[in-house]
């Protein structure tokens, strides 16, 4: 893309402000942490209902980038960039995308459906990218924001584009076709997903085949409803079951161990292709695809050829623990140039390490020359700050000089060699490579060997619920996260970075070492240690932690320390106790509380706070209206008496949701940002955060009278299926969940433990579930919810999600 910036203004029907109306724009971004971000860029100031990119604009002009689509100008940036000014900066970014996918004319596969569009596209993209130049949708960008930047991604060398376009209510899918002008379209399976939007069935697929509405020709699975839906005037090319009008009609279906088998009707011949799956979804979406196929007129051969190739497609991007502690980026199953784009953003959001390696093979449909491309890559790798590039494949290799540290190998094969002596430790690795140089086998040398029993960590679902109760929050109140405990058990550093990058107020801890390693890790967020200790001072002040004061002997240690080391205005947090009496200056200490800070230089009162004992309960509402009066009246009085204007702040996760009155300045939010809520009207509106997982070691079967595990708890009174799971107390599963108490879910169904739980493993029951060793096992998550699990045992989800012990390796995804 290169595009001269005035131009683009009445594209997008925006008033013009700046100087340099000639500026040359070549890449679009709405993200404000995109180190891709350049003079050239025309960045969009998106606004969502917690989230405004306009805060951003002041760091980003700093940053070097010059051209901005805003609805307001920020105070003070007038004059140093050109502003576009606009009602609606999505509506501005969509208009762009539409009036850039006008500039060019090849055909367009549209997908749509409720179920299957991204395995579909990625799947079309494999099989056509052959013949030719493909552009699609990286990733599942499928949204009224994905969609735009998807398009706006097309040059001039792609003849052939595929896109997806989800929506979830009415009068969506007409901006999306707008953008994307499929010429042939695909209506993938129609589930029930999203129908909330809808009040029905048929309005839900007239909505989604508007999307078709000036397409050449709309490929879908007959069905009496989706046919009484399409408009009669739409060429259409079909296929079914069980309609023998259909176009391609499948007459026969024959499931075998590893693949499936179908005979298909078309043009009068019959012919035999095998799906290299067994599940009903891939079997239907491979079907999509040999419809296209024949639609582009593919012979027998080549279909089946291409088609048995079919691979299980990864959907979203996944930090793994490597060897050495590195992290590992997996995305070892595609190589182009948009997608590269999108994993060296992810790259840049795990701070974990200062160091980044990127692990990239050949990259495959560019569209552009060689010379071109390895020069775009390497300027890439250049502004991403990449410290070193294997490059593996004959094409990269050749191109070797354009990057500043890089080594090449052939192919996998020479890297395996030399893996001993690349020396991996301590950085971030992005392993990016298409399929057929197979950098599975490099995922395998680079991940961490542990057992397989893991927590994953939903980073989309955490600022989902962190925006949940943003939008709660009166204009203006700060916001502090707990953080403590390893942020409630899944994970302190990721979780921080993520928090930082949502621009949070706050984080708190409660002791000052994992203050510490927040700091250390490059957290840059102020830090409250809720329980600090005397002794843990003057670490406290070398790194910066802000300590809560909650008593009269800690204000003078901490003043003593802090005189000693010359500290002016140094802030602290002095906590009121107003009836939980745990930690905090009581009614009775005010005074003398007063004394000790007056005329003081040396500190500065950041914060005042007090904590609810019961406020998830609201039998006790009388007691905690109470607790936030008498919080008002002693903070109101340290306000006067000591002139000063610190942060008042008192509501925990589910004070703000029982008392949106006493916000003052800062809540604290903890449980909820982890989706869990004691209100079950409210776990409704939040996403489930952490997934604990295994698999199964070994099944047998046993017959009836024999037993399971120590102390013979389990007799089996029939013969019995028992699988064995590799996780046990020792990991944080409560034994008390044991003996027909607890149950795990598999492939969707429930086994319930046998016999105790023991130290590293755990039993269940599968006689009736149709799995095998190494299937997956969910402990908790979805179902059962630790919500579920904590009523069950008598404790709360706190208490389960922080127990999981240290050596369950959590992995991150978004
Ligand atoms: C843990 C903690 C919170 C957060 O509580 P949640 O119930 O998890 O929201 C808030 N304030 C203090 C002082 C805490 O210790």
């Amino acid at each position: 893309m290169s595009l001269q910036l005035k131009n683009i203004v009445s594209t997008i029907q925006a008033k013009w402000f700046g100087d340099t109306p000639d500026s040359l724009i070549d890449t679009i971004s709405i993200d404000s942490r995109s180190l891709q971000n350049s003079p050239s860029t025309l960045f969009f100031a998106l606004v969502g209902p917690n989230n405004d990119a306009h805060i951003f604009i002041e760091e980003l002009i700093d940053k070097g980038v010059l051209n901005f689509v805003v609805t307001h100008i920020p105070e003070g940036c007038e004059t140093k960039a050109n502003f576009l000014v606009v009602q609606n900066t999505l509506d501005a970014l969509q208009l762009f995308a539409a009036y850039y996918r006008s500039l060019f004319e090849f055909p367009v596969i549209g997908l749509t459906g409720s179920n299957g569009k991204t395995i579909v596209k990625e799947w079309l993209n494999f099989l056509l990218s052959p013949d030719y130049n493909v552009i699609r949708s990286p990733k599942s960008y499928n949204s009224q924001v994905g969609v735009p930047l998807s398009v706006i991604a097309i040059n001039e060398k792609h003849n052939l584009g595929i896109f997806e376009a989800g929506i979830s209510t009415r009068a969506e899918m007409i901006k999306l076709e707008k953008i994307i002008k499929p010429t042939i379209g695909i209506l993938t399976s129609i589930g029930s997903t999203h129908d909330e939007g809808f009040s029905n069935k048929e309005e839900k697929i007239k909505e989604k085949l508007t999307l078709f509405k000036n397409s050449k020709v709309l490929i879908y699975q007959r069905n009496p409803v989706v046919d009484a839906c399409v408009d009669p005037n739409l060429k259409v090319f079909t296929w079914s079951f069980e309609n023998k009008e259909a176009d391609v009609f499948i007459s026969k279906k024959e499931i075998n161990a590893e693949n499936t088998t179908i005979q298909y009707r078309y043009k009068g011949d019959s012919n035999e292709l095998e799906i290299p799956f067994v599940d009903k979804a891939s079997v239907e979406n491979a079907i999509s695809c040999l419809l296209v196929l024949l639609y582009f007129e593919y012979d027998k051969a080549t279909i089946q050829n291409r088609i048995q190739l079919l691979y299980p497609v990864e959907m979203r991007l996944k930090v793994k623990n490597g060897i050495n502690n590195c992290s590992i980026i997996d995305d070892s199953y595609s190589s182009d140039y948009q997608s590269l784009k999108i994993a060296l953003d992810f790259l840049e959001s795990q701070k974990k390490h200062a160091n980044k390696t990127v692990i990239l093979s050949d990259i495959f449909q560019s569209g552009l020359s060689n010379d071109e491309l390895y020069t775009k890559v390497s300027q890439l790798i250049v502004s991403n700050k990449i410290n070193r590039v294997i490059g593996i494949g004959e094409t990269i290799s050749e191109f070797q000089n354009k990057f500043a540290n890089c080594i090449t190998f052939k192919n996998t094969a020479e890297f395996v060699t030399n893996f001993e002596n690349l020396n991996f430790a301590n950085e971030t690795i992005l392993i990016k490579g298409a399929r057929s140089f197979q950098f599975e086998e490099i995922v395998y040398l680079l991940e961490e060997k542990t057992h397989e029993t893991v927590l994953e960590i939903n980073l989309n679902a955490i600022s989902h619920n962190l925006n949940y109760f943003k939008s709660k929050l009166e204009p203006g109140i700060k916001l502090m996260v707990m953080v403590k405990a390893f942020g409630y058990g899944s994970g302190g550093l990721e979780i921080a970075n993520l928090l930082e990058h949502h621009k949070v107020d706050y984080l708190g801890v409660a002791f000052a070492d994992e203050g510490i390693s927040l700091k250390n890790g490059g957290v840059k967020l102020p830090i409250m240690v809720l329980n600090p200790e005397n002794t843990s001072f003057p670490a406290i002040i070398q790194y910066q932690l802000e300590p809560e004061i909650y008593c009269l002997k800690g204000l003078h240690a901490f003043l003593k320390i802090a005189k000693q080391k010359n500290l002016h205005d140094y802030p602290i947090h002095i906590k009121l106790d107003t009836g939980m009496h745990r930690l905090g200056f009581e009614e009775n200490t005010i005074e003398e509380l007063i004394a000790a800070l007056k005329e003081n230089t040396t500190v500065k009162v950041k914060s005042v706070l007090s904590h609810m004992a019961s406020s998830d309960d609201l039998i006790h509402q009388d007691f905690s209206l109470s607790q936030i009066s008498l919080f008002d009246s002693l903070s109101t009085r340290m306000i006067k008496e000591l002139n000063i204007s610190p942060i008042r702040h008192i509501l925990n996760t589910s004070g703000i949701s029982n008392y949106p009155l006493a916000q003052f300045d800062m809540v604290r939010l903890g449980i909820g940002l982890y989706g869990v809520s004691n209100d079950p009207l409210e776990q409704k509106y939040l996403e489930n955060v952490g997934t604990l997982k295994s698999v199964i070691s070994q099944i047998r079967t046993i017959p009836a009278g024999e037993s399971v595990g120590y102390g013979r708890r389990f007799m089996a009174e029939k013969p019995t299926k028992i699988a064995t799971i590799p996780i046990g107390y020792a990991d944080g599963i409560s034994r008390a969940w044991g003996n027909g108490v607890g149950f795990v879910t598999i492939k969707g169904q429930k086994a319930s433990v046998l016999g105790s739980i023991c130290m590293d493993m755990l039993m269940v029951d599968v006689t009736e579930i149709d799995c095998t060793e190494g299937n997956a096992v969910i402990i908790f998550g979805e179902n059962p919810t630790v919500s579920f699990i904590a009523k069950e045992l008598n404790t709360i989800p706190y208490e389960i999600l922080t127990s999981i012990s240290q050596r369950v390796k959590r992995v991150f995804y978004r």
